[in-house]
């Protein structure tokens, strides 16, 4: 592939219902699980206060056994069981920080592994997810781009972290009650590994089950989309999530970007503050959140934050600003704190927040960027990111 070569998506979708064999109900929305109650042959007419009735159990009291689900019949719980599971991804190994910060390395069908990664904060908590196995993007500074993509997760494996997470936290509440405000998982963030604009119906529908007051009911306010820049998808995104957007800017000119981010080579920057400028409006949120990795020489300079502020002008936004986490071989350094404080200032003084991520985890590698399965074999080579990248 040569180095202008445009990129392209190759992306191995599995079928989004299993035809044959006990069918997983985690993941399926409303309607779905409606219509494949009424093929087990459940009347039309009880079909939805049914879908309710499950929906409860399963999303706001975290049941995963039909046995103890107390208001349907015997009967109709014998014939769930035949027919449907309710299945979410196997833990298969859990890291706890000494600051708290937990990662979990999670089990997919075909057993593949995805990380899972929770950060407790002062009367809150983030969940880090991920979207896909591997990712089909190479951006230069990234892990998970040096992973070939796997394959797409399914809706149910998306939401599956969540519920993981909340079994693990111990978070769901008694049979009857509804979770209270202050809750250890509070928020969500797609930003562990994945673009999930590569695989957007999986996560539309896994955050509006997140989001479904019926079950899990985190607002859209606290779930934020992190996206390396797929032009077409973000104003999809404000329609049918409607969730906080998250973009990975990362440089303010193309020439840099296009090594950086090669998705810029596609939709160059230019076309991605024109979408990002109709984002808040369409899905009505407050700021986009701009995150810029800082490594050292390569996009840290002072002409750089004052290029950012000039670029963004107009659009409500934060820019955070990720110190640069270092894996075994990567092309860059981390910017020197100082260097990190002056270009957080003269953001900062252009009228924008500027917040620098502070590292999380760093004794079990749970930082952005890091999170990478260790057994997958599946290898970009470097000749390959590198001609990918055109870094060379
Ligand atoms: N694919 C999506 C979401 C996953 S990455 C995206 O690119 O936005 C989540 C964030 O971590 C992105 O902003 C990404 O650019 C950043 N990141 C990736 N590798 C990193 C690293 N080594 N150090 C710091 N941030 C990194
Ligand atoms: Fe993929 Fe995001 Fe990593 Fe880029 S930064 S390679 S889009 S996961």
């Amino acid at each position: 592939m040569s180095a202008d070569a445009p990129i392209t998506q190759d992306v191995m979708t599995i079928p989004r219902k299993v035809p044959e064999g006990p069918v997983n109900l985690v993941g399926m929305t409303r309607d779905a699980m409606r219509d494949a109650l009424i093929a087990m042959g459940t009347p039309e007419k009880q079909a939805k206060m049914r879908v309710g009735q499950i929906w409860q159990w399963i999303y706001q009291w975290g049941v995963r056994d039909f046995d103890a689900m107390t208001n349907l019949s015997k009967a109709f719980r014998a014939e769930l069981t035949e027919a449907f599971v309710i299945e979410i991804p196997e833990v298969v190994s859990k890291q706890v920080s000494t600051d708290g910060t937990r990662k979990w390395l999670v089990r997919i069908a075909g057993g593949h592994e995805v990380e899972v990664v929770y950060i407790p904060e002062e009367g809150r908590g983030t969940l880090c997810i991920s979207s896909q196995v591997g990712c089909t993007l190479t951006c230069s500074f990234c892990h998970t781009g040096t992973q070939k993509l796997v394959r797409n997760l399914t809706a149910g494996e998306i939401v599956g972290q969540v519920m993981m997470a909340r079994d693990d936290l111990d978070e769901w509440p008694e049979h009857g009650k509804r979770t209270e405000d202050a809750r250890l998982l509070s928020n969500i963030v797609l930003m562990g590994m994945g673009e999930p604009l590569y695989n957007f119906e999986n996560v539309r529908d896994a955050m509006k089950i997140a989001m479904d007051p019926e079950g899990i009911q985190l607002s859209r306010r606290r779930i934020t989309l992190s996206t390396s820049g797929v032009v077409p998808e973000i104003a999809r995104t404000a329609e049918e999530i409607g969730c906080q957007l998250a973009v990975s800017f990362h440089a303010t000119t193309d020439e840099v970007r296009n090594k950086l981010v090669p998705i810029n080579k596609r939709w160059n920057i230019a076309e991605l503050l024109d979408a990002l400028r109709t984002y808040p409006k369409v899905s009505n949120s407050e700021r986009i959140t701009f995150e810029y990795v800082m490594l050292d020489g390569v996009n840290d300079s002072d002409e750089d934050a004052h290029r950012l502020v000039e670029l963004i002008k107009g659009i409500p936004a934060k820019i955070n600003l990720i110190p640069f986490n270092e894996w075994p071989g990567a092309p860059y350094k981390r910017s020197s704190n100082n260097r990190i404080r002056a270009f957080s200032e003269i953001v900062y003084k252009a009228g924008y927040a500027s917040p620098v991520r502070k590292p999380r985890g760093e004794d079990i590698m749970a930082a952005c960027g890091q999170l990478k399965s260790a057994t997958e074999r599946a290898r970009k080579s470097r000749r390959e990111i590198a001609a990918e990248t055109g870094l060379n």
